[in-house]
């Protein structure tokens, strides 16, 4: 018999992407389904398993041939039940057993973990982090998240929120609100919607009365964080600041993990990931300051290779057969 396929979810705020892939980690085929903000209870029930179904058949193959499913999804994760604490951003039930739930309606074995720790698990099987066995990966979008792997495991921690870097506390004084009901968070001044944040501080700085528009930035009706970076990219000395605000923040908080983990390799995903050297250099200068000297130059620190199909290709590498 030949070695069975498997199956990685992601299941995103907007969009759900499930994927079938061989034990080895090759993609053979992936699709997106839009994840509803309620009814959950449908989708999980039926619209995924319906998807699962069409993706084996398209390649003459049903369930038999599948070794299992690996789930991720917004939010910490109860690793013995199997069900969700919460999930981000959608309006599901709170201690949500999804992995129960799909059990049944799917007929196939099923494991869950944060969305994040998919990511770096991914990252570490078929990416940037190939061969490495202690990393980190943080992935930088609309918000920031983290996975810590030891020795090729997810940390999980005690409930299930290990690795959740972008709460950590990087603004000590009049931070700003974060998500997570704190204030000052990494998140705050580091993901997309925090450089914009930081870059509209600029600008209302700019105004006022007495002071020179001098950045381009300013020009801009409504920001995003590429802008940003796109600026940044051409000199304009606003944007600039504000972006080695944000990478300074997020180099100290890098350099702390180091110091408390000395990871082989870190690994900058997610959206804002996309700029590439003009975020990773700065981040990494600041990085070099704060780290450990005896640890100075063991870390690499680099981007993610994975794209948006990191989180289902580490998905399918919990339910691989070894
Ligand atoms: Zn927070």
């Amino acid at each position: 018999m030949t070695e069975k396929m498997l199956i990685g979810i992601d299941i995103g705020g907007t969009t759900t992407k499930i994927a079938l892939l061989t034990n080895d980690g090759a993609m053979i085929e992936k699709c997106a389904i839009r994840t509803p903000n309620k009814d959950s209870g449908f989708f999980l029930s039926v619209t995924v398993p319906e998807a699962v179904k069409n993706l084996c058949g398209h390649h003459q193959m049903t369930k038999e041939h599948v070794a299992g499913i690996g789930v991720g999804a917004p939010g910490p994760v109860h690793q013995e039940t199997g069900m969700f604490y919460e999930i981000t951003n959608l309006d599901w039930p709170d201690h949500y057993p999804v992995k129960e739930i799909l059990e049944k309606s799917i007929g196939l074995p099923v494991r869950i973990n944060n969305d994040a720790n998919c990511a770096a698990l991914g990252e570490m099987w078929k990416g940037a982090g190939m061969g490495a066995r202690d990393l980190l990966c943080i992935t930088i979008g609309t918000g920031i998240g983290g996975g810590v792997i030891v020795h090729g495991s997810i940390v999980h921690g005690i409930r299930g929120a290990a690795g959740e870097i972008g709460h950590i506390t990087s603004v000590l004084t009049n931070g700003a609100p974060c998500n997570c009901g704190k204030k000052g968070c990494l998140e705050t001044v580091s993901s997309a919607t925090g450089i914009v944040r930081l870059a509209e501080e600029r600008i209302h700085q700019d105004r006022d009365p007495g002071k020179r528009l001098t950045s381009l930035l300013a020009e801009n009706g409504s920001l995003t964080a590429k802008d940003v970076f796109s600026l940044a990219g051409i000199g304009d000395e606003t944007a600039l600041d504000v972006v080695n605000e944000a990478a300074r923040y997020l180099g100290i908080a890098l350099a702390n993990i180091a110091n408390t983990l000395n990871p082989e390799i870190i690994i900058v995903g997610g959206g804002v990931s996309k700029a590439g050297d003009v975020l990773l250099h700065p981040v990494k200068s600041t990085f070099a300051k704060y780290i450990f000297p005896a640890s100075a130059g063991a870390t690499e620190i680099k981007l993610a290779a994975l794209g948006n199909d990191a989180g289902v290709i580490g998905a399918a590498w919990m339910v691989r057969t070894k």
